[in-house]
């Protein structure tokens, strides 16, 4: 089984597919760390800026292995595995750089695939409902009003004792998400009959409960 999930950043797809995959006992795909690990790796390599031929020789020749374990993807680099080090903004521009790199998203389009043969799995990133599984057995848009969104990545800055400006946050989730429906690969949008849910006015445990009564259906 598959769940694919889309959505803009700040939609809460992350907490949703997360719960969503525990509450169905299933394996929660995280696809948006595997384009911050081919980064990490092809910035390790000095590969960032190779062609595309030479790109398309080497990803699967460098030590990175996705596997998933106890319901979760591990990504491994040389056998250990990757963690916060994909986390920062530098990983984050790498990873929206190289996402538009033909090679990249062949390289982890059929990683994905992979692993979903293995396992049963809610896929969350940008192309799960669009590309890679036009498929599945229930396929979600998560989206928001821009400011509902703005808003929540604010309050998250404030728990984390940051300060920011909430107008400031708005324009960069306006201009990220002019970016990603633009984009000439995998540019963001529902798949084919993907469903498409606004969790504007909605708690997370609301939008949990209703994607897993869809997936029971
Ligand atoms: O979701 P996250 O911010 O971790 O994604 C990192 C980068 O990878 C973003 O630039 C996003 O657009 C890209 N991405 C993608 N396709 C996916 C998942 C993420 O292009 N399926």
């Amino acid at each position: 089984m598959v769940i694919a999930v889309d959505g803009p950043a700040g939609a809460g797809k992350s907490t949703v597919c997360r719960r969503l995959a525990q509450a169905l006992g299933v394996a929660y795909l995280d696809t948006g760390a595997m384009y911050r690990a081919v980064a990490w790796a092809l910035a390790q390599c000095a590969m960032d800026q190779a062609s595309d031929q030479r790109m398309r020789q080497e990803l699967p020749l460098l030590p990175l292995e996705f596997l998933i374990e106890a319901g979760r993807l591990r990504i491994d680099w040389e056998g250990s595995p990757l963690g916060d080090e994909l986390r920062n903004p530098s990983i984050s521009r790498m990873a929206s750089l190289v996402s538009q790199r033909r090679p990249v998203r062949d390289f982890l389009t059929q990683k994905q695939r992979a692993l979903s043969r293995g396992h049963d799995v809610v896929a969350e990133g940008r192309d799960m409902t669009t590309v890679v599984f036009p498929d599945a057995e229930l396929k979600v848009f998560l989206t928001a009003s821009d400011r509902v969104r703005a808003e929540r990545r604010w309050k998250e800055y404030k728990e984390k004792g940051l300060s920011a400006d909430l107008e400031d946050i708005l324009r960069q989730i306006q201009e990220r998400d002019a970016a990603d429906s633009q984009r000439v690969l995998a540019p963001l949008k529902p798949g084919k009959d993907a469903i498409i849910l606004d969790t504007s006015e909605l708690s997370i445990d609301q939008v949990v409960e209703q994607l897993v009564r869809w997936a029971m259906e």
